[in-house]
């Protein structure tokens, strides 16, 4: 499985909270690790759809972001779906 995106660590300080209200924060790195060609910068968002926070990393060539939270919550309707009734 990727491993981004990843939920934000559930004690985040109140200034990251705050910051990520307003703005895309640079949160740290991944590399090779976890699966990288090379260090890649991860940020900390806020989910503009659900409100919750995310770590990920910039996709595409726009940059896009991935909440975690949402993906999950469709993954699981999905599977949901597929279950025979
Ligand atoms: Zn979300």
């Amino acid at each position: 499985m990727a491993p981004y995106p990843k939920p934000a660590p559930e004690r985040l300080p109140r200034w990251a909270r705050l910051l990520a209200r307003f703005m895309v924060v640079p949160w740290g790195w991944a590399g090779p690790e976890e699966g990288f060609k090379g260090r890649v910068r991860i940020y900390l968002f806020r989910c503009g759809r659900c409100g919750r926070y995310s770590l990920d990393y910039l996709r595409g060539y726009s940059g896009y972001l991935l909440c975690y939270h949402c993906l999950e919550e469709r993954r699981r309707a999905e599977e949901a779906a597929a279950k025979p009734a």
